[in-house]
């Protein structure tokens, strides 16, 4: 009993020290189609201010080169002219591509940023979706091996027409890996940056981990799980972030590669990794893979666990995470370490 109100009495304390020294800030802005937020500390306040600034310029600058929408972009660029003739981009953009096929090669092309060949004929806001021949014939873009990237070039060219890219299932991590490292960078140990689904903390909040609730898919206001964490990067994909409902069927922005279609086994997937852009993009595939193909697929990958709701509103963990009681009847098909 002593032992606890001496760790509150410490907590309190550090919490007092720390206020007395420039302090905690938090920002929130609307940035990239989504909601960003900054929390950080530094005992310098002007550092601290500083520190908020260059994280949202950085969110700014990124979406201002990676979005397919703003026409002005390089993304946006390369998606309008790649199919005529190989388009020389930026370093960053054609690493950022690079990775984006490590994923489509390790998911099996679960994850494939040629998904917007099918994914531009839908507007989730307006209730818009494409019609099944529109959709089947729009379908034989999706390929990540009809992009073809000269290395010595830094060069991507479309191998036939109709193939676009979209970065919303890598982009917002990769934004978050690029804000910790320029906070690191200019001295700042203790923050927080999410981008929509997709977070990154390093260090401490107030002497404590910093803690991350799994929404519920279909209750707004109510968590299935709240897990605490330190020095990792955490992302959630879900079907009730940009969908529309027709006939009871939900279309919502994850695409299966294969079919064109909402991916529909799951209703949301979180995963825990090392750093964003791994997270955003394994639970992007992990969602399109579904429950026992992403469940084997995250068991196998050393680093990275899996929080996923099944589509009957089921809770599977990776195996890492299995609470004792479940160990050994998880529903996913763990297929072990190669
Ligand atoms: P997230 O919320 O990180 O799962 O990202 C969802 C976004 O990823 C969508 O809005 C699309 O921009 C993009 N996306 C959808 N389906 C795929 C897919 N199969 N592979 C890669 N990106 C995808
Ligand atoms: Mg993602």
């Amino acid at each position: 009993m002593y032992t606890g109100r001496i760790t509150t009495l410490v907590a309190l304390l550090l919490l007092l020290l720390r206020s007395a020294h420039g302090g905690w800030l938090h920002q929130d802005a609307d940035i990239m189609g989504t909601r960003i937020t900054v929390e950080l500390f530094h005992e310098d306040p002007q550092l601290a201010r500083r520190g908020v600034a260059a994280v949202l310029a950085e969110m700014r600058r990124i979406d201002a080169e990676m979005s397919p929408f703003i026409a002005s972009a390089e993304l946006a660029r390369l998606n309008r002219s790649a199919a005529q003739a190989p388009f020389r981009t930026s370093e960053e953009l054609f690493r950022l591509i690079q990775r984006s096929l490590d994923f489509s090669r390790l998911t099996e092309g679960a994850f494939d940023i040629t998904f917007a060949s099918v994914g531009f004929l839908y507007d989730y806001r307006k209730g818009v979706r494409p019609d099944d021949s529109r959709r089947q014939e729009a379908v034989t873009a999706i390929d990540y091996h009809n992009l073809v990237l000269d290395e010595g070039q830094q060069s991507i060219r479309f191998s036939k027409p109709g193939v676009r890219i979209d970065l919303g299932g890598i982009a917002k991590g990769y934004a978050v890996d690029r804000c910790i490292r320029i906070l690191q960078d200019m001295g700042i140990d203790h923050a927080l940056v999410t981008a929509g689904g997709d977070s990154r903390m390093i260090g401490d909040r107030w002497g404590r981990p910093w803690t991350i609730g799994v929404r519920d898919p279909r209750k707004a206001d109510a968590l299935v799980a709240v897990i605490p964490l330190q020095d990792v990067a955490v992302s959630t994909s879900g079907d009730y972030q940009r969908y529309f409902e027709e006939d009871g069927v939900r279309y919502h922005h994850i695409i299966d590669p294969q079919t064109g279609d909402s991916a529909r086994e799951l209703r949301s997937v979180t995963i825990i990794g090392p750093d964003a852009t791994t997270t955003d993009a394994l639970s992007t595939s992990v969602f399109v893979l579904g429950p026992e193909a992403g469940l084997a697929l995250v068991d196998r990958l050393d680093g990275i666990d899996a929080i996923l709701v099944d589509r009957h509103g089921k809770l599977h963990y990776s195996r890492d995470l299995q609470p004792a009681v479940d160990h050994g009847k998880g529903a996913g098909g763990s297929e072990g370490t190669p």
